[in-house]
């Protein structure tokens, strides 16, 4: 093993970001262990790595604990889309909760630095625009979202008791909407559905009028963002909010992704889902100044990329 080479446990590693962040750590040089219990992410996702000497995949669920040996751990395990996420919530505050608490524990014993993938919806529907990371949010604690609110606000309050209390050294990465190749077209997010539902020429459904905004953020941009806060100085902990700060109604998004995909679909309205936030735009000086980490990709390139690939699953 080289002398930067790092051994690199990666929970959710075959979701969507998960299994974008193994390419880039294979890329690195590093040895990278997959661990996935297959929930929405697949193996398909994680295809070209199977056969690399330096990836390794498990089948474990996080909540149980995992004896393993390694220098950084990245922990992302966690249905992201609404739809997978209340499919079975009591499941989803459980990988939260308990999975920060086995992650953590195996970064204490063995001295691993550990990444937590937190989420913008830590702020919930939130009264300051845009958010920054000292905004305490405003979260239903019972509502139909709070299994994932709050089992990632938990998992953060471990992450911080870890580092208070065991002098860890832990990372906070608020994520905000994330798209790109490798989203599952079931998955239910907004950019999924629409690109889908445009590429099939079926109306493309707005829940609510459409007027609630989200800021959306290229996959490739997310991955480098959290390869650069694991890397930043080990006195930093975050939470540091990671996303594209170009915000966009979903009116406007649906009209642009119809418009690159060139197709006939109209506009359908749906009833919005109780507790949706009205708007949602991160703040990412702290990100700038800290490790001079800002996105690349605007949304109509990012879209472009992300088009492409549904139109090739689409038809495989
Ligand atoms: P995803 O659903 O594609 O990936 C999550 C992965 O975790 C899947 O492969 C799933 O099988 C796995 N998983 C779920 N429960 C598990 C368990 N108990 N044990 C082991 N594996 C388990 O979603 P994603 O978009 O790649 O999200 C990855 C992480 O980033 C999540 O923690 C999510 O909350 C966070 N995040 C994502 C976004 C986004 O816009 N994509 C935004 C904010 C936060
Ligand atoms: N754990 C794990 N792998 C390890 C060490 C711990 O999965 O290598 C889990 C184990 O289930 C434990 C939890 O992490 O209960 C928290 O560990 P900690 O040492 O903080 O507390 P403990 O419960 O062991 O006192
Ligand atoms: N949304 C929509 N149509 C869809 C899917 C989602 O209008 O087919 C809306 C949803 O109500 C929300 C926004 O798009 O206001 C983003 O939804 P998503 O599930 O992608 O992410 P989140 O709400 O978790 O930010």
């Amino acid at each position: 093993m080289s002398e930067n080479q790092q051994r690199v446990l990666v929970t959710g590693g075959a979701g969507f970001l998960g299994s974008h962040l193994c390419d880039r750590l294979i890329e690195a040089g590093h040895d990278v262990l997959c661990v996935d219990n297959f929930y929405t992410g697949s193996k398909a996702n994680v295809d070209g790595l199977l056969a690399h000497p330096r990836f390794e995949l498990m089948r474990h669920d996080v909540t149980f604990p995992l004896y393993v040996e390694v220098d950084r751990i990245f922990n992302l395990a966690c249905p992201a889309s609404p739809v997978h996420y209340q499919h079975d919530p009591v499941q989803t505050t459980k990988t939260s909760v308990h999975g920060a608490i086995n992650m953590l524990g195996l970064a204490k014993r063995v001295g691993a630095r550990i990444l937590q993938a937190s989420t913008s919806e830590v702020y919930g529907d939130p009264e300051i625009h845009p958010q920054v990371e000292g905004y305490w949010g405003r979260v239903n604690p019972i509502g139909i979202r709070s299994c994932y609110d709050e089992g990632k606000r938990c998992a953060e309050t471990l992450f911080f008791d870890y580092w208070r209390q065991h002098n860890l050294e832990v990372k906070v990465m608020r994520i905000f909407n994330t798209y790109g190749p490798r989203m599952h077209p079931n998955d239910g997010r907004v950019v999924s559905n629409f690109i889908v539902q445009a590429l099939k020429g079926e109306p493309i459904t707005i829940y609510g009028d459409g007027t609630q905004t989200r800021s959306f953020c290229y996959v490739d941009d997310l991955i480098e963002g959290m390869l650069r806060l694991m890397e930043s100085p080990a006195d930093f902990t975050g939470p540091v909010n990671i996303g594209n700060p170009g915000e966009f109604t979903m009116l406007e998004l649906a009209e642009t992704v119809v418009r690159l995909v060139g197709g006939t679909s109209t506009i359908v309205y749906r009833p919005l889902p109780s507790d949706d936030p009205k708007q949602r735009q991160p703040d990412i000086s702290l990100a700038k100044a800290t490790f001079d980490w800002e996105p690349k990709v605007g949304l109509e390139d990012g879209l472009k990329e992300t088009i492409a690939y549904f139109r090739h699953r689409l038809q495989a």
